[in-house]
């Protein structure tokens, strides 16, 4: 049965369709992921064109039909300016996109991913902010809301938790040299899973104003695209392609505070 369906939602993607339309991803509040035409949206004097775009957070009024969701009104709430300008932050942010897309099921709602989404670019318009550390930041709270939160306290046999940590790929876990260090690939300091369980905990404001050595990052980074991978079944990320291609974030990171 067709009917109507006013909601706050995020453009997730967006491509043409055909000459006139778009076809947009959103990640509804009421309704989680949802595909929806935008009819007439590629025309430049279009209603819709605006709210059609990447980093728009809008409210839809969405006609649901058997096969797919059309848009019919949509008021813009937030355009995040502060991303689209900046090439290194429009890369993380199509890059926290497309891992949101990735790794939820269509028509499931989560106000909680929806808020973790919406206050990552918020974030990510903050100047000060470390960007990299708010990414791996992203990463952890969104695997954690997913349900893969990674045992970041010590060693998954035997609860070691001075000296490094060495990840292994067959259980996606974390081990002391003892338990199983022998064959994995690449290891944690102790420090960067302190740096690890201090992102997972505080607000993304306060994690990026952390300040981490360039090591840390590094660890932090590969530990958490393995985790994202062998947990979540995200690989192969177009965004993650186009970050690595624009430099990163070399250029715009001013982190402030040690810890
Ligand atoms: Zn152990």
């Amino acid at each position: 049965m067709s009917r109507l369906l006013k909601t706050k939602a995020l453009v997730l993607q967006t491509r043409p369709l055909g000459e006139r339309d778009r076809l947009l991803t959103l990640y509804t509040m009421a309704s989680g992921k949802l595909p929806a035409v935008a009819p007439g949206a590629r025309k430049v004097k279009s209603k819709l064109a605006a709210a059609s775009g990447p980093f728009t957070c809008a409210a839809y009024l969405l006609y649901l039909g058997r096969t797919m969701a059309t848009v019919t009104q949509a008021e813009i709430e937030t355009g995040f300016w502060g991303i689209r300008n900046d090439v290194h932050r429009y890369a993380y942010g199509t890059y926290f996109a497309e891992l949101v897309d990735k790794t939820v099921e269509e028509e499931e709602a989560s106000p909680e991913l929806f808020a973790l989404l919406f206050h990552g670019w918020r974030e990510l318009e903050n100047k000060r902010a470390d960007i990299e550390l708010l990414a791996r930041c992203f990463e952890l709270k969104l695997l954690s809301l997913l349900g893969y939160r990674p045992g970041l306290e010590g060693c998954a046999a035997c609860g070691e938790n001075r000296g490094k940590l060495f990840y292994g790929s067959a259980s996606g876990g974390l081990f002391c040299s003892s338990c199983g260090g022998g064959g994995a690939s690449f290891a944690l300091t102790a420090g960067s899973c302190a740096l690890a369980r201090r992102l997972l905990s505080l607000p993304y404001k306060n994690a990026s104003a952390l300040r981490a050595h360039a090591f840390q990052k590094a660890e932090l980074e590969n530990f958490l695209q393995h985790c994202l991978q062998h947990w979540a079944g995200v690989g192969g990320l177009k965004s993650l392609s186009f970050l690595q291609k624009v430099g990163g974030a070399d250029s715009c990171n001013k982190p402030k505070r040690q810890i």
